[in-house]
């Protein structure tokens, strides 16, 4: 295998499937499958998981809620979306732990590093809720900010589009999908990739970021294993 261990991101999007809200449980199965691919291949899985399915705190915002209160309701959506997740995952005989960033005890262990690789190395998925447990930051921070924990050899951000383009390919028919590209060529560009304090942390810590479409079968275990296919953001 390429990677050890690896950060999977997913947005609380990816998990809506065809809904406009909420959790697909087949489209839960479907992620419980992928991952149990590289599982059984013996590559150390670690998920952080968005709640924008559910609630976002910059949403709440806009409509006049105060956005500490708001941030604080979409952490707890991550959390809802990985006992999901970690129903999913058990059910296709996945070890699994959910460690929460906010104190919630007695649904999921509270995040502790140590414990997590520990986890890790005996091949559980550690699914990371909560974020990074703090206001005005995003689950793309999380993933960051979790895998140099942990010490993942990449980040795999699992989107519906398979990589990153010149342009948006749904607005621009010209637009092509980078193969490779570099930290400060994303930033010279205007590409948006991860929110800017995320991408920031990334570069920073020299971890590499590969963007893949996760909804088609098979290709995350193609990611793993080094195949070329979505975008290596890379030094
Ligand atoms: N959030 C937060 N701190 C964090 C991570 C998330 O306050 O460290 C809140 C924030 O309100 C955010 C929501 O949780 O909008 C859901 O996370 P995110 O938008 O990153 O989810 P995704 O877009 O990946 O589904």
């Amino acid at each position: 295998m390429h990677y050890k261990r690896i950060l999977l991101k997913l947005s609380g999007e990816a998990l809506m499937g065809d809904r406009q809200y909420g959790i697909d449980p087949v489209r839960l199965a479907d992620y419980a499958k992928e991952i149990k691919s590289v599982i059984d291949k013996g590559v150390e899985v670690a998920i952080v998981i968005g709640g924008g399915n559910i609630f976002r705190g910059v949403a709440g915002a806009s409509k006049g809620m105060d956005r500490v209160q708001g941030d604080h309701m979409g952490m707890l959506a991550t959390v809802i979306n990985g006992l999901a997740l970690q129903g999913a995952l058990e059910d296709a005989d996945i070890q699994t732990r959910l460690q929460s960033a906010i104190h919630i005890n007695e649904v999921a262990e509270p995040f502790i590093r140590r414990r997590a690789i520990r986890h890790l190395e005996k091949g559980r998925v550690v699914i990371f809720g909560g974020g990074t447990g703090n206001p005005y930051f995003t689950t793309d921070s999380a993933a960051v900010l979790r895998a140099i924990e942990i010490h993942a050899d990449v980040i795999l951000k699992g989107t519906r589009v398979d990589g990153i383009y010149t342009a948006d390919p749904e607005k621009d028919t010209k637009a092509t999908k980078f193969d490779y590209i570099t930290f400060d060529d994303v930033i010279r560009k205007g590409l948006k990739v991860m929110d800017t304090t995320a991408f920031t942390l990334s570069q920073e810590n020299e971890l590499p970021i590969i963007v893949f479409d996760m909804n088609t079968p098979g290709n995350l275990l193609k990611v793993v294993t080094g195949e070329n296919i979505g975008t290596k953001v890379n030094l």
